[in-house]
């Protein structure tokens, strides 16, 4: 069956497919010399492909590219490029601040849920998944920068909470999150991804339930991440370009 494009998805599509032609070996170089350099191979470093603020013409772009692992912040846009791409092999992640109230309809689509930042939020998961009969993957965040503004966990409550999530029923905790501070200071940057490694090795010191994923980089700061022990960055701009919305 022939589909009409209007004029400005084909624009799109074409568009988002020259950037990707061109940025995506860049970021793949960039994740394998980091890797590399820090004697680890370059695909224990998993690439999560973040669409957010950008169309879903965007989205085909990067399947087509070969991109498979696919991150979006909001329930809403998540649900949206979910159901224009169909049935399409994806495996979405969410990846920002997720409400309560939003849970059953980010577990209808999502995979892996990246920020999972109080044990609440962490139980009820846990209902939902256990509603459908389901096992619900997370992540539980941690605040490693103590900037006020960013959610998480304190890493020094981590230890208790994180248990406590792994033991919930119909959810697995697979490991860690964190946003670094916005800042170039690479020091600073390195400190807060050394800190969630930290923890993670404190917490799985205790528990044999929580596994060993280390969801940490961006654009800005991905070989720093990866050097430090990222098992996967999550990469909007360098792929992508500026969001437009
Ligand atoms: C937007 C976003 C990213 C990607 O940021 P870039 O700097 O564009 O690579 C990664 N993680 C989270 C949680 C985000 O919200």
């Amino acid at each position: 069956m022939a589909v009409k494009l209007s004029g400005e998805e084909l624009e799109f599509g074409a568009l988002y497919g020259r950037r990707l032609a061109e940025n995506l070996p860049r970021v793949r170089e960039r994740i394998a010399e980091a890797a590399v350099k820090a004697g680890r191979a370059p695909a224990s470093v998993r690439l999560v492909a973040v669409t957010k603020g950008h169309p879903v013409e965007a989205v085909r772009a990067a399947l087509r590219a070969g991109l498979e692992d696919l991150g979006e912040n909001r329930v809403e846009e998540l649900e949206e490029k979910a159901a224009a791409l169909g049935h399409e092999a994806v495996c979405w992640h969410m990846i920002g601040h997720l409400q309560r109230r939003w849970v059953p309809r980010a577990l209808e689509v999502a995979q892996l849920v990246h920020s999972v930042d109080t044990l609440r939020l962490a139980e009820r998961i846990s209902r939902v998944a256990g509603e459908s009969g389901t096992q619900a993957r997370i992540l539980a965040q941690v605040n490693t920068s103590g900037e006020g503004s960013k959610s998480g966990l304190d890493p020094e409550e981590a230890l208790e909470q994180v248990g406590r999530m792994a033991e919930l029923p119909n959810l697995k905790v697979e490991g860690l999150m964190t946003m670094a501070p916005l800042v170039d200071d690479e020091a600073v940057l390195s400190a807060a991804f050394r800190r969630l490694r930290a923890t993670l090795e404190r917490i799985k010191s205790g528990t044999a339930l929580v596994g060993s994923e280390l969801s940490m980089g961006m654009t800005n700061d991905l070989e720093i991440a990866v050097r430090e022990g990222s098992t996967m960055v999550r990469i909007g701009t360098a792929l992508f370009g500026e969001r437009l919305r």
